[in-house]
């Protein structure tokens, strides 16, 4: 088959036909069937012949819990709390929430493991969802605020994401704003874009799924104690799965716009951030 590939070289797979549950826990994008079994990408991105597992053609929604793995901890908390476990404690009740509304999920990770952008990207294009929805919490600013400074990031070309992520940015800001504790927020906090030096989407997990409909979600900020004891509550981690179900909700039943949009920030010329990369990637046991 032909590789498509991005600008530095990394094939993006979108060409599959599903992906297949390992029964080690793994989700990798199916390329062929084979006499016995599948060839699927790997999380590293290689190519392997597997003879067990489940395939799943498609997927209402993927649910991506960012970062993961002892190399990739995302932000960290004053007390000390992961953001890739908190990701990952809320990505699990959104799954549960929307799989008890009716909808099909598959996850990009279902458990403490490194999974690439590359790969969370083949994910999402396999399956070909409704919406690819990347959990994350934020960091990096200390300016308190009257308000959450949640922010919903949406793909500059798609509409549809931008539908999404003014949805998601009401409901999950109705649901923080509940709260009255010291918020901290950057003042242009709310649905945007974000575009890199050419003009494409900077977050990877916005830019490799493609066609996809895609949001990445920034709840607010783990990095401001007394948002990290908030969001470290399952009652909160619960009403924020809640909430992403309505917009979810929303998004399929409606054609409400969102609201919350603020001016798309500038390119300011960050570099690679490391997260995700596949350079020095080691496969685990796929079966
Ligand atoms: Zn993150």
């Amino acid at each position: 088959m032909d590789l498509v590939r991005d600008e530095s070289g990394v094939p993006l797979n979108g060409q599959t036909a599903g992906v297949l549950i390992t029964n080690t826990g793994w989700i990798v994008p199916i390329i062929a069937t084979t006499a016995d079994g599948w060839q699927v990408w790997t999380p590293c991105g290689r190519t392997a012949d597997l003879t067990e597992g489940r395939v799943v053609e498609s997927a209402d929604f993927v649910i991506d819990a960012g970062h993961g793995g002892s190399r990739e901890s995302g932000a960290v908390g004053p007390g000390g709390l992961r953001e890739a476990d908190l990701n990952l404690q809320v990505a699990l009740k959104i799954r549960d929430a929307l799989v008890g509304a009716g909808y099909s999920v598959i996850m990009t990770r279902e458990t403490d493991v490194r999974v690439p952008i590359v790969t969370r990207g083949e994910i999402a294009q396999a399956l070909d969802p409704v919406a690819n929805i990347s959990i994350h919490f934020n960091a990096g600013t200390d300016a308190g605020s009257a308000d959450p400074g949640t922010e919903m990031y949406h793909q500059i070309e798609s509409s549809e994401s931008k539908r999404l992520a003014g949805l998601m940015y009401e409901e999950v800001f109705a649901t923080l704003d509940g709260y009255d504790i010291n918020w901290v927020s950057l003042s242009d906090a709310g649905a945007m874009s974000r575009p890199n030096r050419s003009g494409g989407d900077y977050y990877g997990v916005l830019r490799r799924p493609g066609p996809v409909t895609s949001v990445l979600v920034e709840f607010g900020y783990i990095s401001n104690r007394a948002e990290e004891e908030l969001y470290a509550d399952p009652v909160v981690q619960q009403q924020l799965a809640a909430a992403t179900l309505r917009a979810v909700d929303r998004l399929v039943h409606t054609t409400d716009p969102g609201s919350g949009f603020t001016a798309d920030p500038m390119f300011r010329g960050y570099g690679p951030s490391g997260a995700g990369r596949t350079d020095d990637c080691v496969d685990p046991k796929l079966q």
